[in-house]
């Protein structure tokens, strides 16, 4: 019987962003006793890739015990936080847009963005094909099937760095889902709670596994702590008192705990020599639980870890106003018309642009010997190309709300957090004038790097070359070629502009800080999702998917991703380790 009920939290506090109350409703089951119960598989982790790999086990009618060192707030993971951008491939979307794309072209953008080159590049290659066609076929039925919809515009992520067969994206690929992060989660969400009905499925949160439990080589359970319970509200760090112990016995376990990107010792640890000098100060794009304690738990336990050197982190994170999690950084998701300086001044140069090549940029940024650098704009730029990651940024998509969503392509202002962050960032300047932004500029800085000569002649070289048709700035013709493409022209790219023209005004300047977000390497898996040993055998009895897993093989991305490629990377990499368990 089905009754309408809380569990120790209200409704409002599971799926609230903040003080925005989203419009979801869930059915809550009551559980009078703890009955016996006794679990097919034990999920570690239940953000999405752990929810997919629930659902294809409990709908199998297998049962499963979900363990999570968060809160039952937190369910969902990152995901729910995320902007709910999805990579598909030839989609309805796109081809409505005039996009033609095929498997073909996203296998030559795939190659030339991972760029595999080392033995242990095996298993993620096979994943990076296997996801290509999942992309290029059945994700679009699954996800629909599951009642997630996707924006008629189609985003434009990670342009690339010039070459056809280099990094990058070729078209767009990235599909907004209606609802962002939480829209794609609570479908999965819903399940959950629907197996729980059914008896299928126990979720115990708490619930931190420290160790994999191993019986003659084979992994045959989980123990750890049970954490005090916190009643801080979705994606707030929460204690780590210890109250208890827990040990459970079974025949599978999926780890599915996300990446390092909260952990900036383990970044620093794992930075790699190709991108320069890791940096002492990044700002956090994940929340607190995202901690990577369980790579070395699963390597303790005989797991092959690979590629821990690919990590995805970004050039364009802004110190969060509004905190909610430590270090809270945000990430611009911006359109390619901000002119872009180091920290002394001088121009990016192409394919350096916002939003082309983000670790060929991040790169280029810390061979300056200084981790931030600058974007220098006008309002009309921050008006149509400012966007801003996260489901609780876009409060228009992540609420559908319509009428905002119309608003943000044809009203004047930027979107309402986009100008907040312009009015209470600590890296946002505005002024009317270039002389006073650069003063300011140095002020923020702390230092007197910026000179406003040098930077005046650099934006009046470059506002010269819009007086005609044509240019030699690639930057120009970049923005005036992406035009054609009517998702940048209608959503995306202001129509070129003189950057001191008074009119274009003010002035913006925004220090752009490195910001943490995604692991691309991680636990080695077969397609099964099976963790392999060091020696390439099956670790038997233990799985793993999502970030954790690179997104599937240890490292599916290579050392670069195309973007979108993460959401659904959990959603096939559960779904692999989810469907060979319920078929055993
Ligand atoms: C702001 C933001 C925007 C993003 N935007 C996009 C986007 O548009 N498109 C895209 O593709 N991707 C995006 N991402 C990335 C994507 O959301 C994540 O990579 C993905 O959700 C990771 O899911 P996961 O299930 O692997 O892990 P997580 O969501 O990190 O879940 C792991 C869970 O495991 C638990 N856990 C960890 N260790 C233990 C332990 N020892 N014991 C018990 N439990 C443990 C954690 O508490 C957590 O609940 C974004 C991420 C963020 C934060």
């Amino acid at each position: 019987m089905t009754i309408l009920l809380q569990i120790g939290l209200p409704v409002s506090n599971y799926l609230s962003l903040r003080n925005k109350t989203l419009n979801f409703s869930f059915i809550f089951v009551y559980m009078p006793i703890e009955e016996e119960f006794k679990p097919d598989a034990i999920i570690i982790g239940s953000g999405l890739a752990g929810l997919v790999a629930a659902m294809e086990i409990t709908s199998a009618g297998k049962k499963v015990l979900l363990l999570d060192q968060e809160t039952e707030q937190n369910l969902g993971g990152q995901a729910f936080w995320s902007f709910g951008g999805l990579f598909l491939i030839n989609s309805p979307q796109q081809r409505k847009m005039g996009i033609k794309d095929s498997y073909e072209l996203a296998l030559q953008d795939w190659m030339g963005t991972a760029a595999f080159d080392r033995k242990d590049d095996y298993w993620p290659k096979q994943w990076a094909e296997a996801y290509l066609k999942f992309a290029a076929g059945e994700k679009y039925e699954y996800i629909s099937k599951m009642g997630i919809k996707l924006m008629f515009m189609v985003g434009w992520a990670e342009r690339g760095d010039g070459a056809a067969s280099g990094h990058g994206n070729s078209v767009p690929r990235f599909h907004v889902s209606w609802g962002t992060g939480t829209g794609v989660i609570k479908p999965f969400v819903e399940k959950a709670y629907e197996a729980k009905e059914k008896g299928l499925l126990r979720m115990k949160f708490r619930h931190r596994v420290t160790a994999l439990i191993s019986v003659d080589g084979k992994v045959t359970g989980v123990t750890g702590d049970v954490l005090e319970n916190d009643d801080k509200e979705r994606g707030f760090a929460t204690n780590r008192n210890v109250v208890s112990q827990f040990e459970y016995k079974v025949a599978h376990v999926v780890i599915a705990t996300g990446g390092i990107g909260a952990n900036h010792e383990l970044v620093r640890q794992s930075w790699p020599e190709r991108l320069g000098k890791a940096p002492e100060n990044m700002v956090c794009g994940v929340p607190a639980y995202v901690d990577g304690k369980m790579i070395g738990i699963a390597e303790s336990a005989g797991s092959s870890i690979i590629n821990r050197d690919r990590m995805w982190h970004y050039t364009e994170g802004l110190q969060n106003w509004n905190p909610i999690w430590p270090n809270h950084g945000i990430r611009i998701l911006p359109g390619p018309s901000s002119m872009w300086f180091d920290a002394k001044g001088n121009r990016l140069p192409a394919p350096f642009l916002p939003g082309f090549d983000t670790l060929g940029t991040l790169k280029h940024i810390q061979e300056t010997g200084y981790a931030y650098s600058w974007f220098i704009l006008t309002q009309k730029i921050i008006k149509k190309e400012f966007a801003l990651s996260g489901s609780e940024q876009n409060p228009d998509i992540t609420n559908k709300d319509y009428v905002l969503f119309l608003k943000r392509i044809f009203g004047k202002k930027a979107p309402g957090p986009v100008e907040a962050f312009k009015e209470n960032g600590k890296d946002f300047i505005v002024s009317n004038d270039l002389e006073d932004l650069v003063q300011k500029m140095n002020e923020l800085a702390g230092d007197d790097l910026l000179d406003h000569q040098k930077i005046k002649s650099l934006i009046e070289a470059r506002d010269r070359e819009l007086d005609n048709k044509f240019s030699k700035d690639t930057q120009i013709n970049y923005i005036r070629s992406t035009r054609k493409y009517l998702g940048d022209k209608l959503g995306r790219v202001a129509k070129p502009h003189k950057i001191l023209a008074p009119e274009n005004g003010p002035l913006i300047a925004v220090r752009l800080n490195i910001l943490t977000r995604k692991t691309l390497g991680g636990i080695e898996t077969n397609l099964n999702g099976q963790v392999l040993k060091p020696d390439g055998t099956v670790l038997e009895g233990l799985y793993a998917a999502g970030e954790v897993a690179g997104f599937g093989g240890g490292g599916m991305h290579g050392y670069r991703a195309l973007e979108g490629t993460f959401l659904g990377g959990c959603i096939f990499s559960g779904m692999k380790a989810g469907k060979y368990i319920a078929n055993l």
